[in-house]
């Protein structure tokens, strides 16, 4: 016995499928038959690689390479266990140190993502006495880690200081504040006006957290946004950073005051609930960071290439919207037309991936620019949009 055809439609949401492929909105997982880097293969085709967040090349630098071998062959494969139930070694602490020492801060804490940080973090930093105060362009796990908390969440327009200062004086009782923002925010490359957030923070007794996923090893020198904006740490900051970018690696981290980290390990949900990250993983991160403070180069190169990248765009009449960073966004008339132009890229051997809603409101063509590219890339990349657009 079977359910009829219509019935199992229904159940396994094939229906829903639908509705989002005639809205123009499918996606589809694209695997790699290569390595991460400038060159990828993809869908059997050999292109320049402008999708990915690998921003210094250093996912298949030989060095990082070497030391997460080494690493597994030291320690094992998996961690076995979460943190807590010493699924930690020696070099989860390490790197720890490590980049609470790149952040200025005094402690640090690593999690298994990025997104496991921002949603087991804020869901512990605040609850229902609390108020979060979110820019309205903030990363998905922001969001989600808001409605965790189950704190209010008050949203600010879009880097607006101006609307976040009327929100955080309409909320005069509530016991504690956190602003919450990403640095560089992940679609548009804009960034936040972090002096500003601080000071708000300050004259409101508001806790600051900086979503700094597309900042390290990006912005001041690598060090980050806050390093970038020449703010030194401070107990009412809390950095949060993923390796999983610039780093080339995997994991997210909270960079903060000691009291935080404790409160964490003894609340943070993703940190006790989730084995912790393979120690091949955290080694790639060690190495990833220590490189990155090592060879300023690398981050200089980084913004050569932006820069040349930018003018070339200047050149075929483009411009690069609200962008300051290497993530650069080229808007499309519709999620068709995105879709359309990343795929006429793709022909003509440039991987850039279209970004539609509800990643973001206005379809756009999402171009990262890394370290690793040549400037014969950068210059070709703008020469086949200058067909396209
Ligand atoms: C990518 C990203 C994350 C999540 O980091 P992962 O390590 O990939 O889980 C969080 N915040 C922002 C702004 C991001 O862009």
């Amino acid at each position: 016995m079977r359910h009829p055809e219509h019935v199992i439609k229904y159940l396994m949401f094939g229906k829903e499928l639908e509705d989002i492929g005639a809205r123009g909105l499918l996606r589809k997982l694209r695997d790699r038959g290569s390595r991460q880097g400038p060159r990828i293969r993809i869908e059997g085709l050999d292109c320049v690689n402008f999708g990915s967040n690998d921003y210094l090349g250093l996912a298949s630098n030989p060095s990082v390479i070497e030391a997460s071998v080494r690493a597994a062959e030291k320690w094992g494969s998996g961690a076995g266990a979460s943190r807590l139930l010493a699924g930690g070694c020696d070099l989860h602490a390490q790197l720890e140190n490590l980049i609470a020492t790149i952040k200025g801060a005094p402690a640090a804490l690593v999690f298994g993502s990025g997104y496991s940080a921002n949603t087991g973090a804020i869901a512990s930093l605040a609850s229902e006495s609390d108020a979060l105060f979110s820019d309205e362009l903030n990363h998905a796990s922001i969001i989600d880690g808001c409605r965790l908390s189950r704190a209010e969440t008050l949203v600010y327009r879009h880097r607006d200081a101006g609307h976040l200062e009327e929100l955080l004086l309409s909320r005069k009782g509530v016991r504690r504040k956190i602003i919450v923002t990403d640095t560089v925010f992940s679609m548009e490359g804009d960034i936040a006006p972090v002096e500003e957030l601080n000071d708000l923070a300050i004259a409101n007794g508001a806790v600051l957290y900086l979503d700094d996923a597309h900042g390290t090893g990006v912005l001041g020198r690598g060090r980050g946004a806050l390093a970038h904006a020449g703010i030194a740490h401070a107990p009412h900051i809390v950095q949060m950073g993923t390796f999983s970018k610039a780093l080339g690696s995997l994991g997210g981290f909270i960079a903060s005051e000691g009291d935080i980290s404790g409160f964490l390990v003894n609340t943070a949900r993703p940190l006790i609930f989730s084995t912790a990250l393979p120690p091949a993983a955290v080694a790639a991160s060690i190495r990833a960071a220590e490189i990155m403070m090592e060879e300023p180069g690398l981050v200089d190169r980084l913004w050569e290439n932006r820069a040349r990248l930018a003018d070339s765009l200047g050149r075929i009449g483009q411009g690069t919207g609200n962008s300051e960073s290497p993530i650069i966004p080229i808007r499309a008339k519709d999620a068709y037309d995105a879709t359309r132009l990343s795929e006429a890229l793709l022909e003509r051997g440039f991987y850039a991936p279209a970004i539609r809603p509800p990643a973001v409101r206005e379809p756009l063509l999402r171009i990262t620019v890394t370290a690793a590219h040549e400037a014969d890339d950068l210059d070709r990349l703008a020469d086949a949009l200058g067909e396209l657009l």
